[in-house]
């Protein structure tokens, strides 16, 4: 999983399969709350 650009917690969960972007996926970090995206992980 991609680190929080917030609190570099790396444990965060996917809550949007499709972000802004092609190849994005949104993801929410469990520690801090923060809704982020980055690229997608295979
Ligand atoms: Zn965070």
């Amino acid at each position: 999983m991609p680190r929080c650009p917030h609190c570099r917690e790396k444990d965060s969960e996917v809550i949007s399969l499709f972000g802004t972007q092609a190849m994005t996926l949104q993801y929410r970090c469990k520690r801090c709350g923060t809704v982020f995206e980055a690229i997608k992980y295979d």
